[in-house]
């Protein structure tokens, strides 16, 4: 079994969710895999600047969110062609809309921006992206990480319960199929039931988690670049890929500032 997260940049544009799905129809021919995948490139930061738009009760969150709408509508015209599947999947994504658009306009009318809502808004990016590629790999299975990722609440800082994770994990994938779908990122908190997430490039952390619980025979972080390089090529023209690390020195490179892969991502697998 194999896990293999794609994030934002490998589901940003038309080209690259086309070769999202020729990557996993080609591995889902060897093994069972779980795919995990972030939001459309971008649009988690969208959806923050729009919400603080709205808390400072600027009429332009509305622009922001028609833009947000017109991203995703665009993707799904561009790579979902059967028309049943299509109108399926824009009732599903329209009805998630709907729901953040009244949202957005609660904390543009009372200014008010708590982290929960905030937690509540950042969600509805994977919410989204999940749907969209489940939809179009045909087969996949789409399940919602909000009920097996669970975080906890302490002093004041969350973080995941691995316990009831690992358990909830296992439970819910005891039958596993051939290609499973799961949003990454987001999360639940295991007291109260609220919306939470892993914190920003979280979704590399689920596919971790996941992976491990599931004693996976392999991760795959699927991005933009070959692999981990000696620098940030976006900042250092001469960085190349590293051929091999041990975990202890990906971790390292990680926690050093490699933005690469989000740091708790090594510590599970
Ligand atoms: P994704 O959307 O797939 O999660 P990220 O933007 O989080 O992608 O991570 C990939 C980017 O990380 C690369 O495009 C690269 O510019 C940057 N990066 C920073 N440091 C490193 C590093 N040491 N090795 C490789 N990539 C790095
Ligand atoms: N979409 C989230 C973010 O932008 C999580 C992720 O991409 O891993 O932080
Ligand atoms: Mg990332």
């Amino acid at each position: 079994m194999k896990v293999l997260k794609f994030g934002g940049t490998s589901v940003g544009s038309v080209s690259s969710i086309l070769s999202l799905q020729k990557i996993v129809k080609k591995e889902a021919k060897h093994q069972p895999i779980i795919v995990v995948v972030s939001a459309l490139g971008g649009i988690t930061d969208q959806l923050i600047a729009t919400s603080q738009l709205a808390l400072k009760g600027d009429e332009s969150w509305k622009t922001e969110f028609d833009s947000i709408v017109a991203r995703h509508h665009k993707m799904i015209d561009a790579i979902i062609t059967d028309p049943h599947d299509r109108e399926v999947l824009f009732n599903k994504v329209d009805s998630l809309f709907e729901q953040l658009h009244s949202i957005y306009y609660g904390v543009f009318l009372i200014h008010d921006l708590s982290h929960k809502t905030e937690d509540t808004i950042v969600s509805y990016g994977e919410r989204l992206s999940s749907r969209i590629v489940a939809t179009l790999i045909r087969g996949a299975k789409w399940f919602d990480a909000r009920e097996f990722i669970k975080t906890e609440e302490k002093l004041g800082k969350r973080s995941l319960d691995s316990e009831l994770t690992n358990k909830l994990v296992v439970n819910t994938f005891s039958d596993l199929p051939r290609i499973s779908l799961v949003p990454g990122f987001i999360a639940q908190d295991r007291d109260s039931g609220d919306i939470t997430n892993l914190g920003r490039g979280g979704s590399d952390y689920t596919a971790s988690i996941l992976a491990a619980s599931l004693n996976a025979e392999v991760l795959e972080i699927w991005t933009d670049v070959d692999g981990f390089m000696t620098a940030d090529p976006r900042v250092i023209k001469s960085a190349y890929t590293i051929n091999e690390l041990s975990y202890t020195e990906a971790m390292e490179l990680c926690n050093f500032g490699a933005k690469v892969v989000y740091p708790p991502t090594i510590y599970p697998v």
